[in-house]
């Protein structure tokens, strides 16, 4: 929702419930994590009532244990934190599924896949950062793909069963090989919001990542 015009926001998260999209991202920044301030929880308590789809929320904020319960009041099916934002991740991963949501952990480009060997059993989504975040509109960092690659080694070989979801410089000429390396679950602001025809973009977002998936 980052991308969408907030003067008319529920016409905008109209567009996404009839686009054939089935989840909602949005993007919480706290202007210290990440260099811009976006939006709170109260957003998305008010948004919730103009949505059935999954509300999947992603806190760039800093001490995202502070917020955990007030987003999940809100109305946020997946709470996502940052992992170089919190000291105690596992404790608070463990909140967010006590909250009655499922807990997701996102790591940005510089940091490796290794520092969530130790949660990655408590985790229902792992979200790779593709750009830096703080701004959308960014191109895609390729070298991030190696991530998506080596979490879906890694569930395959424990057994896991998390959903890997990519956020960044998204669009259709990257999908394919975003879903080709393993990702479940693709985030897409402005390709979505700036397509004439929204539906149609959906529907060729999942024609190409299906394509890459069966490569
Ligand atoms: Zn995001």
């Amino acid at each position: 929702m980052l991308s969408a015009d907030f003067s008319r926001v529920a016409e905008e998260v109209e567009t996404v419930n009839s686009s054939g999209a089935s989840w909602v991202h949005l993007d919480v920044m706290d202007g210290s994590f990440v260099p811009n301030i976006s939006f709170g929880h109260k957003f998305i308590k008010d948004l919730r009532p103009c949505s059935p789809l999954v509300f999947d929320t992603h806190l760039m904020v800093i001490n995202p244990e502070k917020h955990v319960e007030i987003f999940a009041q809100s109305g946020c099916d997946y709470i996502t934190v940052h992992a170089e934002a919190t000291v105690h991740l596992h404790r608070t991963l463990q909140l967010i599924r006590s909250c009655g949501c499922k807990a997701g952990v996102s790591i940005v480009p510089s940091t490796p896949v290794s520092m969530l060997e130790q949660v990655l059993d408590i985790v229902d989504l792992v979200l790779v950062m593709s750009v830096n975040p703080g701004y959308g509109g960014q191109q895609l960092i390729p070298s991030t793909m190696r991530k998506v690659s080596e979490l879906e080694q890694i569930r395959s070989d424990e057994g896991y069963d998390y959903l890997i979801s990519v956020d960044g410089g998204i669009n259709l000429r990257t999908v394919r090989d975003v879903a080709s390396c393993g990702a479940d679950v693709v985030v897409c602001g402005n390709a979505f919001f700036t397509a004439e025809d929204r539906p149609q973009f959906v529907s060729d977002m999942i024609k190409a990542g299906t394509v890459g998936q069966t490569r």
